[in-house]
């Protein structure tokens, strides 16, 4: 599939809870990107979480995104609905032999961890998202995978990033609007869940799926998945899909500098519109968050 040359944007939440001012914002300037170049603005639903996601919560944010005066093509694709393009992804994936299950618990890499930072020459990588997974699964014999799984022991499926990379016969880059180009580190992240242990996917190998399939070609969205970006093109280049132009946007935090969560009642769209605010007073209300 080749690039379209028409910008598309998308505006890809979850409907895991009410949106808030910071999510506005990030749909706002993917929708007037679009309007300003003459592109097309996609709406997409990410929904694979079924223990976190509601159809309440998708209602109230199409209302919300309604209300914002932004408008999207119909059907909306909802990730729900694709779980075989994930998983013919996975299975290319797992065919290069670039996944292996995981059984460990949150609690086993704490363990994990708090067990190498006694042993002062192994001690726990951290990256932009927190601590590096310690490979523990990684290492398991195929015998012991299976032993595990006859046990009954629930598995995810994480990606061999390091064996991912020793497959490249080049570095890869990709393109932030704000710093320019970027050499892709993906090994910043670690080895990435890919399939989770409650659902057959992960937000990492959907997001690249879907983008590729809704021919998105510039995404607009938070800095704080500005280091997903550089796994997210080592998956494309993996499994050939499109890379799109990566615009990554400021977070939206309060005077003592937190960041906007879905649990702030106060900053959400619904009470802002119920507070009799109108949509065109958000891009002010913005501005003092920014
Ligand atoms: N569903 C993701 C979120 O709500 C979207 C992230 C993205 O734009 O790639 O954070």
């Amino acid at each position: 599939m080749t690039q379209s040359a028409k910008i598309i944007t998308r505006f890809a939440p979850s409907p895991s809870g009410d949106l808030h001012l910071g999510h506005a914002y990030s749909a706002k300037l993917s929708y007037d990107f679009s309007v300003q170049k003459g592109g097309d603005f996609i709406l997409r639903i990410e929904d694979i979480d079924h223990l976190r996601c509601k159809a309440e919560h998708e209602k109230s944010i199409l209302t919300d995104l309604r209300w914002l005066d932004l408008k999207w093509p119909t059907p909306i694709r909802r990730q729900s609905n694709h779980f075989t393009d994930y998983k013919a992804a996975l299975d290319k994936l797992e065919s290069m032999e670039l996944l292996y299950p995981c059984f460990c618990t949150r609690r086993d890499i704490i363990n994990e961890i708090e067990e190498s930072t006694r042993a002062p020459h192994m001690r726990p990588k951290f990256g932009p998202e927190g601590i590096i997974y310690p490979g523990t699964c990684r290492h398991l014999t195929t015998e012991e995978q299976q032993q595990k799984v006859d046990d009954g022991i629930p598995h995810a499926l994480r990606f061999n990033t390091n064996k991912a990379l020793g497959l490249l016969k080049a570095p890869l880059y990709w393109t932030d609007c704000k710093t320019g180009e970027q050499k892709a580190t993906p090994e910043l992240l670690g080895d990435v869940i890919l399939a989770r242990k409650d659902f057959p996917a992960s937000y990492h190998l959907c997001v690249v799926v879907d983008d590729h399939i809704q021919m998105i070609n510039h995404v607009i969205r938070g800095q704080d998945l500005y280091y997903a970006s550089h796994f997210h093109r080592l998956l494309q280049h993996l499994l050939k899909l499109n890379t799109p132009i990566y615009d990554h946007h400021p977070l939206l935090a309060t005077r003592d500098g937190n960041r906007l969560a879905k649990r702030d009642k106060s900053i959400t769209i619904k009470s802002i519109r119920e507070s009799g605010i109108g949509p065109d007073q958000i891009d002010e209300l913005i501005k003092e968050y920014l």
